[in-house]
């Protein structure tokens, strides 16, 4: 029998499409029945809050926040302050754990790569790289580059934001607290002095990507410094492992349709009320992917074509995965291998570039998540009714910058960050309220702009080293 093979990438819309069905039809639902009464029983919640309960007994409630609006409203707030996580958790249903594991196992198998793989990555594209002289040329090259194109989007969402002022007359609604918000601030200041890692191999274990790249390139550097037999053994290792890295990378891909379908089913399922939500943001969110939409479909491509010249819809096609898993993962630090799996083999991008230029990209490049750090900034602004100066207008330009370079490659480090351009922009941080709702889903579309900008990046960067590409 003959086999049919559907290419990856439409393996992955496929898992897509049916994830969204999944997280739809079977996202969780609330019911207080005898059954969970026992359970809260044995989970020591008391008598007289379960007495309480009673009144609501066997209605099913369909949304997380209806359900627990109904428990405030039953119990006494004591009552509830104690037990409602608890009640929740008890009493949903839960058909997104039967895939969501699906999800976990490949988060982790992709979290499990990153390290090893932008350690050898770095040092393999520093030796290669010959002469001192040629890595700083290229590292200031890169970072320059990378620094203009987040420039571009964070231009772009400052127009869309002034045109449509979404924020006018918005609700913010109350926040809930966001895990890591103060933090992130008091730790903006050190980050740069964080670069040089104390222990690097603590840096390692808590995957500090800034240090481990620092490390890497000096010790890739002083690779090519030593005499000719470590050079060579050094050399030849780190090549080595880096293709090794590639091929468990590649293994790992075969997996990305199972992991997308149970990523995005959960993602979905744990959205309360997207359509409500959607009505009251919906201004917001169109401006948030306006403005990406802009900045990855037409600045970007123009950059590809007339500085790298290049074709940016051949690129595009050939950065196809890494860009639908960056949006199921909303991970740039997660979809790096892809990232420099596609460079490499689809577009055609020397070793050489594609392992110095999109490790650091995914770390400290991310164009979409700049222009959404100015967006919800502007917003916020907005909101509250607050005159944005020019000046104030270029503070939060700059910070955006900054705080995106800071935020990590993973899910949800934009919204931490923007504590950061909240407070130097003298807004309240409660401001957040209804931003936060909708952070998950518009973290989607920002890290595909953060991959997709990478990866142009290093097409044009090659392209000016004299590459001759696919595309
Ligand atoms: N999730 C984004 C990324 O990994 C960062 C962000 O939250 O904006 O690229």
């Amino acid at each position: 029998m003959k086999k049919i093979k559907i290419a990856l990438f439409w393996q992955i819309l496929i898992a897509l499409v049916l994830a969204v069905l999944y997280g739809v039809f079977l996202s969780p639902t609330y019911k207080l029945t005898q059954k969970t009464f026992s359970k809260l029983e044995k989970h020591q919640v008391n008598t007289a809050t379960i007495q309480n309960l009673a009144s609501i007994e066997n209605i099913k409630y369909d949304s997380k926040s209806e359900f627990k609006d109904n428990l405030k409203k039953t119990l006494t707030s004591e009552q509830y302050e104690l037990h409602s996580e608890r009640i929740v958790q008890v009493t949903s249903t839960k058909y997104i754990s039967w895939v969501s594991w699906l999800g976990d196992l490949f988060m982790r198998a992709l979290k499990m790569i990153i390290v090893p793989l932008i350690l050898t990555s770095i040092i393999s594209g520093v030796t290669n790289m010959g002469s001192g002289e040629n890595l700083g040329r290229l590292g200031l090259k890169t970072m320059a580059y990378y620094t203009m194109t987040s420039v571009f989007a964070i231009i772009t969402g400052l127009f869309f934001v002034n045109l449509i002022k979404p924020g006018k007359g918005a609700d913010l609604g109350f926040v809930s607290e966001v895990e890591g918000l103060s933090e992130a601030n008091e730790s903006f200041g050190s980050t740069l002095l964080e670069i040089i890692p104390e222990n690097f191999f603590a840096s390692l274990t808590s995957g500090h990507m800034l240090s481990i790249i620092f490390f890497a390139i000096l010790f890739g550097f002083f690779i090519t410094k030593v005499s000719e037999k470590p050079r060579v053994m050094l050399t030849d290792f780190f090549n080595s492992s880096f293709d090794v890295m590639m091929k468990i990378t590649q293994f790992i891909i075969k997996f990305t349709p199972l992991g997308i379908f149970g990523i995005v089913a959960k993602v979905i399922s744990e959205q309360d009320d997207i359509v409500g939500l959607a009505s009251r943001l919906g201004l917001y969110m169109l401006v948030v992917i306006m403005g990406l939409a802009f900045h990855g479909l037409v600045t970007l491509p123009l950059i590809v074509k007339f500085v790298g010249k290049a074709n940016p819809f051949a690129h595009m096609r050939a950065m196809r995965n890494a860009l639908v898993t960056a949006f199921s993962t909303s991970s740039s630090g997660a979809t790096l291998s892809l990232t420099i799996d596609n460079v490499r083999k689809n577009s055609g991008v020397s070793n050489r570039i594609s392992s110095f230029t999109l490790p650091l990209g995914a770390t400290v490049n991310m164009d979409g998540t700049a222009l959404y750090e100015l967006v919800v900034a502007m917003f916020i602004a907005q909101a509250y009714g607050v005159e944005m100066s020019i000046g104030m207008q270029i503070i939060a330009v700059i910070t955006a910058l900054l705080a995106s370079i800071g935020a990590a490659g993973i899910p949800m480090a934009g919204l931490v960050m923007i504590s950061v351009v909240l407070t130097a922009m003298g807004l309240p941080l409660e401001g957040l309220g209804l931003v936060l709702a909708v952070d998950r889903i518009l973290d989607m579309f920002r890290t595909t702009i953060n991959v997709w900008s990478d990866s142009c990046a290093a097409v044009v960067i090659a392209k000016s080293e004299g590459e001759t590409l696919k595309v």
